[in-house]
């Protein structure tokens, strides 16, 4: 066993309003640079739909993450000598067009129009080619038409449902949608890494945020491919490429990240995870339908005195420790199996989970109540959206844990209800606990973590002591431009 730290994340899609807030703050302060405009570090999507860039799950299409063959996992892109053979050439990368073409607006039309009798208007002009531009794309462009057959008819998750599931989908009275808000899941089996032929991707030693050195990049653009969640931009500007940093300049001086602070919904939650780096390997080739209890497994009790014991002597610091006895992240990943990693078929081993989210599921289509002493599992075609969606979205297919998340969500939900209004039965009640495996005790902790919980609860930043990390193997002034963005001389490109 050897005992690492990792910056783990948890978001709750019941509480996002999908209102971009946190997409904003990130832009504000990461991507506002020329050369990012099109990057959007953190976006928010609407689902069903195909996302940004468009259609990004699709691996057929994009060939990103890790693909099993026999017992060991392969890149899905490339091995080590069809990507030195294919490097000035990869046809696997999204275009332009599959983000969006960034545009602004000529304000000095408006503000400097001329008295007349017709109202000016600001053209939107093209920020790649300074050009008037008609708008066709943009980051959250299915967001107005969320659910609907024209965006919505393309997700890929859509496969796991029958034609017929399919198609009530679609029906006017069953249109549904739900945000997903996505960031890089700084993941312990990075593809970005495992795919950069230059080694310029790395995963810092004490918390595990992974970065690109802007020194080293010699823009081959292989991370952008071998990310399957798209989150490796390329930045035209500069010629390297650039990626999500987790704010660490901000988490060095003990606060959240930016869009984990501006959170309106406050659906985001942050906290150190104790792993098995030695079982990284094995756990990422377990078959599909074992992923997610493989990647639990990987997690480790940080209450434990063996694992405190290891962790001690692998150099993981005491206040590292600390933090991960408090990191609500343990909570709802390993003690309450609530929150599920995306898409953990493509076997990067995401830091970041997801609570699936109640409504789409429980809501039923003739009933304008809940049905609380109903079996929201029992007919799938009962959900608005069935239950296969969420388990291709977050199970790699298997139905059992997004269905053990669900039962505990709807006893929750249950017990508070029985609480705040008092119309539910002891006795459903009771049975709802039971086959949640739960008991009152936990139910309330979880509402408490869920609803009640403030800033510090809710993001638990450990103090990283970064300077000694780093002197502890290397010069700190060598390191300085492994720093994910900007430079402190001009870039040098590499040929
Ligand atoms: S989600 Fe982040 S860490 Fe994981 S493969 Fe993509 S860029 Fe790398
Ligand atoms: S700020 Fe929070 S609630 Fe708003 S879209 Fe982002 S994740 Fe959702």
């Amino acid at each position: 066993m050897k005992v690492r730290a990792q910056t783990s994340m948890v978001f709750h899609l019941d509480k996002c309003i999908g209102c971009h807030t946190c997409s904003i703050a990130c832009k504000n302060i990461w991507t506002d640079r020329p050369g990012c405009d099109y990057m959007w570090w953190n976006n928010v999507e609407t689902k069903p739909g195909t996302g940004y860039p468009t259609l990004w799950e699709d691996q057929e299409k994009y060939r990103g993450g890790w693909e099993l063959r026999g017992e060991r996992v392969r890149l899905r892109l490339h091995g080590r000598a069809k990507g030195l053979a294919n490097i000035f050439y990869n046809p696997f990368l999204p275009s332009l067009d599959e983000y969006y073409e960034p545009w602004s607006y000529r304000y000095d039309d408006l503000t400097n129009a001329p008295p007349g009798k017709d109202q000016p208007v600001a053209r939107p002009v093209s920020m790649i080619t300074g050009g008037e531009t008609k708008i066709e794309a943009g980051p959250n462009w299915d967001d107005d038409l969320g659910g609907s057959g024209i965006y919505a008819a393309g997700d890929v998750n859509l496969a796991a449902l029958t034609e017929g599931e399919r198609q009530q989908l679609f029906s006017l009275e069953r249109l549904v949608f739900f945000h997903l808000p996505r960031i890089c899941n700084h993941c312990l089996n990075p593809g970005c890494a495992a795919a950069c032929p230059t080694g310029a991707i790395y995963k810092r030693g004490e918390d595990g945020i992974v970065l690109v050195s802007q020194e080293k990049c010699r823009a081959w653009r292989m991370c952008v491919s071998g990310c399957p969640y798209k989150k490796v931009y390329y930045n035209w500007g500069t010629g390297k490429s650039e990626k999500c940093i987790l704010c660490y300049p901000r988490q060095e001086t003990g606060q959240a990240p930016a869009c984990f602070h501006s959170c309106v919904g406050r659906i985001r939650y942050l906290g150190i995870l104790l792993y098995d780096a030695d079982r990284i390997r094995e756990m990422a080739a377990r078959p599909d339908h074992e992923l997610v209890e493989a990647q639990l497994r990987l997690i480790l009790d940080p209450s434990n005195r063996e694992v405190l014991a290891k962790a001690r002597e692998d150099g993981v610091h005491e206040a590292i420790l600390e933090a991960a006895r408090r990191s609500p992240v343990y909570r709802f990943v390993k003690e309450w199996r609530l929150a599920l990693p995306l898409h953990p078929g493509f076997r990067t081993l995401p830091m970041l989970f997801y609570v699936p989210p109640l409504l789409p599921v429980v809501a039923t289509v003739e009933r304008d109540k809940y049905d609380l002493d109903g079996d929201p599992f029992g007919d799938p075609a009962t959900g608005r959206l069935p239950i296969r969606y969420f388990a291709a979205l977050l199970a790699a297919g298997n139905e059992e844990p997004v269905k053990a998340a669900y039962r505990k969500l709807l006893a929750v939900r249950l017990h508070r209800r029985s609480e705040t209004v008092g119309d539910v039965a002891p006795e459903v009640l009771e049975r709802a606990l039971a086959t949640a495996g739960s008991c009152m005790g936990e139910a309330e902790d979880i509402y408490r973590l869920t609803t009640l919980a403030g800033f510090r609860e809710r993001h638990v930043v450990p103090p990283f002591m970064r300077e000694m990390a780093i002197e502890a193997a290397a010069d700190p002034q060598k390191r300085k431009g492994e720093t994910g963005t900007g430079f402190s001389r001009p870039p040098k490109r590499g040929w």
